[in-house]
């Protein structure tokens, strides 16, 4: 299993041998820091699209983690000409120190982002106040499933879920054409809920309401089923695989945030 301080390492290690990398701890929850990583591209004259990448919101969901530590260490060079990437590889580091979904008060952080927001959402919040981006993804993990499925919200754009979702099923089973909680998932294993159904508070309605994100995605893993590193393996092939698409979208342009 994975520990906090063995993130922290791996974190500080990355952004002192990575040339334009800034890191911060936005806050302290129990002495642990919540980081967030900006990576410049290489290309850092021109505007390019801006990705918002988050996982360990809930702590007891390690492999969203671990994916976004093998991204930045071994996969980062193939996209830094075309991407500037932001990051929150940990947004509830006692909840992961302690394998608990919530924080130390016992709250699920990505109920608060609307409502009385957690010290961790505020954290969120304020770094978060003039940024917009061309793509939100979030890792979480899915312990009553069996199969991969992620939720997607997204206006008149580019729609990524199914092609996402194909791309992990060479992977694993995905979670198609079932439920999730009372909603049920498409034959692709996409959700994609409609305003009257999105729940107040997680991270990504937050974001996409306040159009600080014109889409998101939301991957699930299955967490009792899969091996840890086949679940890493999962939320990976869907970070690149949204990235190919946005650069695939032609000659993809961030028309919407320059
Ligand atoms: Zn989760």
């Amino acid at each position: 299993m994975l520990n906090y301080q063995s993130v922290v390492e791996r974190i500080e290690s990355f952004s002192n041998h990575s040339p334009n990398v800034t890191l911060q701890t936005v806050a302290r929850i129990a002495e642990l820091p919540i980081f967030f990583l900006q990576v410049l591209s290489a290309n850092f004259g021109q505007s390019m699209p801006k990705i918002l990448i988050s996982a360990g919101i809930h702590g007891d969901e390690p492999a969203g983690v671990e994916a976004i530590l093998t991204f930045l260490e071994q996969h980062l060079p193939r996209w830094r000409d075309q991407f500037h990437f932001d990051v929150f590889p940990c947004l509830n580091p006692f909840g992961f120190s302690h394998n608990l979904r919530e924080n130390s008060d016992g709250i699920d952080i990505n109920r608060t982002f609307e409502d009385e927001p957690t010290v961790e959402a505020r954290a969120v919040q304020s770094v978060l106040e003039h940024s917009k981006y061309d793509l939100f993804i979030e890792f979480h993990e899915d312990w009553e499933y069996d199969g991969f499925y992620l939720f997607e919200l997204s206006e008149n754009r580019l729609q990524l879920g199914e092609s996402i979702t194909s791309a992990v099923s060479l992977i694993g089973k995905l979670h198609q054409n079932a439920l999730v909680d009372e909603y049920r998932t498409n034959k692709k294993a996409v959700l994609r809920p409609t305003s009257e159904v999105r729940v107040r508070g997680p991270m990504p309605v937050y974001l996409f309401k306040r159009k600080k994100a014109c889409r998101t995605i939301t991957c699930e893993t299955p967490s009792s089923f899969w091996s840890m590193s086949k679940r890493v393996d999962a939320h990976l092939k869907a970070l690149t695989t949204a990235l190919d698409c946005l650069l695939k979208e032609n000659q993809y342009r961030p028309e919407f945030y320059q």
